[in-house]
């Protein structure tokens, strides 16, 4: 016989701050029961509205580098001033107890993961044009015009990474957007080689 895998699958979402990630992935978890966000650390303040623990664990330079010392991350990196790392424990958890769980993470720390995790699946989600893109920073109203400035510097760099991915989302329309990582989550879940590891095997 074959059994459905009784792990989930591990999905990294990186592209340009302001193309929609967030947006797109809090759509995808209110439509699948299958599905958990890793929560990161970060030394980046909260925006109004961010909840400790739910959308950040926000944390001091110093609380962060002693998660370091710890190997309390899966990677963490640098990105526009501030640290930001993935708590390696809820992940193998989750991933253990049969969810997917969603990175969100920019690409410094997805070619980590991608090395650590070989089995891992990588989305590069982007907006339809730089313009838009930075009218999306502008209209989210969040980050001053410096650091506006920096996510588009950085967006330049994020984009040239692209082709280390193995999908891309254009995200236009966010319905569609939605629909097209939801769609890769469950052709994810059902690959051969994915289905027939380990205690699957016929
Ligand atoms: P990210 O998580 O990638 O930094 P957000 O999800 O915060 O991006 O989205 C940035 C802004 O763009 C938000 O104001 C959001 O409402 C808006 N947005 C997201 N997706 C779309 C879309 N498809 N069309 C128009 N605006 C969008
Ligand atoms: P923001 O400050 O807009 O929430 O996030 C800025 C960037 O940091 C985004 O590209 C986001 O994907 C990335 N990011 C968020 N959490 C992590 C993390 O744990 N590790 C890494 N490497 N990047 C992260």
């Amino acid at each position: 016989m074959i059994a459905r895998s009784k792990k989930g699958v591990l999905l990294i979402v990186s592209g340009p701050s302001g193309a929609g990630k967030s947006t797109v992935i809090s759509r995808l978890s209110q439509l699948r029961t299958d599905l958990r966000f890793s929560v990161s650390a970060t030394t980046r303040a909260p925006r109004p509205g961010e909840i400790d623990g739910q959308d950040y664990y926000f944390k001091t330079q110093e609380e962060f580098w002693e998660m370091i010392k710890l190997d309390a991350f899966l990677e963490h990196a640098e990105y526009v001033g501030n640290s930001y790392g993935t708590p390696a424990a809820p992940v193998d958890r989750d991933v253990a107890e049969g969810y997917s769980v969603i990175l969100d993470i920019e690409v410094q720390g997805a070619a980590q993961v991608m090395e650590k995790r070989p089995d891992a699946v990588s989305v590069f989600l982007c907006p339809p044009s730089m313009e838009e893109l930075e009218r999306r920073l502008r209209g989210r109203g969040t980050d001053s015009e410096e650091k506006i400035r920096d996510r588009l510097m950085a967006a330049h760099r994020e984009y040239a990474q692209a082709h280390k991915y193995r999908y891309i989302i254009i995200n236009d329309d966010a319905d569609t957007a939605v629909r097209e990582l939801d769609a890769i989550l469950t052709a994810e879940r059902c690959r051969s080689s994915y289905i027939l590891e380990g205690e699957n095997l016929l």
